[in-house]
């Protein structure tokens, strides 16, 4: 058996139950098989892919939290240190029901990837909870971050793990995160990124995901011939993400006719109203079934259904596993040129493949979506520097670093001659600069 059989089997077996860890390392370690096979002996003394799949270390703790009755409700705090090769840990925190220490694997090993992609000095983790701040009221969700904090505060640091946003996890939960950190360890330091303006955040920071997968689309489809003005596009989500990868896309001439959220979708035949989103989701954390209020013209539906639309490009903005396999189907069939996740891994195995098979352009999250992590880099080298730079500066170099990491991934296809191949490139880019930190590192 090959050695990237060997390992991916030995992950399944040693974690069982975490079907979306065994996704994220299937996909990873397949697409480096050529490189792998070239070093194998070498490799294969080092344990150097057994030591890539294990985390370095991980947390699981208790979060306890009082309600607004005054009963007790507790949660599960998580945070992997996956891989520190590189640079520091860093990775968001996922606040959601749905967590669980299989999705936080498979989100910690990923980041390793995309943080090595981006080109900056920052190794890969992930954290979260399962607690829910959807109908908590601020100080709900403040009891929990300041518990959850309690904990985490141990383990993390300016110079040893900085972690961020991801789904559940915005502005306000960064800001009670950071204030009990703070609390507790007496240092004011750039220890969370996402942060607050008025205390070390970055300008550009809440845009830079969103911004950055249109940055990285526009010259994936340059590079192609193609441009975005003019592009009639789906956008899957309604948070972060979304909303910034909708305003981008649009300034760039293209139009946005969907969103959705974890209950239904919008269909806005003129185009989606970025403002109108805004104050739904980030001013009155409210539904999408308000969004007809502000759009007579638009549509509600219930359930899924924002891959059935007839559009160019698809830009999966939610959150794992929602384009299956019927759906890419049903883009090919309505003859969409191009697939771009802003989510991470929203695309399942099966899709990617019938997509990449049927001439769809399609780039993986870890190099779509590296913007926000680039961009959380950027805002810890201001909070070192203790310097703030302007919002143009800060998304010019967001720019740089997307257009950047498209080229590093289109090179790193070409190279092992699998042009075109974009999975295959963002891997190989992400895996080589890594293995060759771990391999100077000796065996740690
Ligand atoms: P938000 O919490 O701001 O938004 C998530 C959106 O996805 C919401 O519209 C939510 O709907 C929807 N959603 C979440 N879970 C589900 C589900 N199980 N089924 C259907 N819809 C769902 O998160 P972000 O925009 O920050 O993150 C979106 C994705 O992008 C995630 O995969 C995240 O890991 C990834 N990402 C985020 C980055 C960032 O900077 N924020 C950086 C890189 C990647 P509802 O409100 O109904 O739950």
């Amino acid at each position: 058996m090959s050695y990237v059989d060997e390992v991916i089997e030995q992950v399944i077996k040693q974690n069982p139950a975490e079907p979306e860890f065994h996704q994220a390392v299937k996909e990873v370690l397949e697409s480096i098989r050529v490189v792998v096979e070239a070093n194998e002996e070498k490799y294969r003394r080092d344990a150097l892919l057994e030591r890539m799949v294990n985390p370095e270390r991980q947390f699981k703790f208790r979060v306890p939290w009082v309600d607004d009755n005054g009963q007790v409700h507790v949660n599960t705090g998580y945070r992997v240190q996956f891989n520190s090769a590189i640079g520091p840990y860093k990775g968001g925190l996922r606040l959601h029901p749905s967590v669980n220490l299989g999705i936080i694997k498979f989100l910690g090993f990923e980041q390793i990837f995309k943080n090595s992609l981006t080109g900056l000095p920052i190794g890969g983790g992930k954290g979260g909870s399962d607690f829910d701040p959807k109908g908590k009221s601020d100080r709900e969700v403040m009891a929990f971050c300041q518990s959850f904090m309690t904990e985490l505060c141990k383990h993390i640091g300016a110079d040893t793990d900085v972690p961020a946003g991801d789904i559940g996890t915005g502005a306000r939960e960064i800001g009670y995160m950071f204030g009990q950190y703070k609390r507790i360890r007496n240092l004011y330091e750039g220890v969370l990124t996402g942060k607050g303006l008025t205390y070390g955040g970055s300008l550009a920071r809440t845009e830079a995901t969103g911004y950055g997968l249109l940055y990285l689309t526009e010259e994936m489809l340059k590079t192609n011939g193609h441009t975005i003005a003019g592009k009639t596009v789906s956008v899957s989500g309604s948070g972060n993400v979304a909303i910034y990868a909708t305003e981008k896309a649009q300034q760039l001439g293209a139009k946005v006719v969907t969103v959705s959220d974890s209950t239904g979708w919008v269909y806005d035949p003129d185009g989606i109203d970025v403002a109108a989103l805004k104050e739904i989701k980030e001013v009155n954390r409210a539904r999408l079934t308000e969004y007809k209020k502000y759009r007579p013209n638009s549509e509600y539906h219930e359930g899924r259904g924002v891959w059935g639309v007839k559009v160019d490009i698809a830009l999966p903005c939610a959150t794992q596993n929602e384009l299956n396999l019927d759906d890419a189907k049903a883009l090919v069939s309505n003859g969409v040129l191009a697939v771009c996740e802003g989510a991470n891994m929203p695309t399942t195995l099966e899709a990617t493949k019938y997509l990449q098979e049927n001439g769809v352009y399609f780039v993986p999250g870890k190099a779509a979506n590296a913007g926000g992590v680039a961009t959380s880099a950027l805002e810890m080298s201001q909070n070192s520097l203790r310097l703030s730079w302007s919002f143009e500066e800060v998304d010019s170099r967001l720019k740089n670093i997307m257009v950047g990491i498209f080229h590093n991934l289109d090179d790193a296809a070409k190279k092992y001659g699998f042009e075109g191949d974009y999975v295959v490139g963002a891997n190989i880019a992400g895996f080589e600069k890594v293995a060759e930190a771990m391999n100077a590192q000796g065996i740690v």
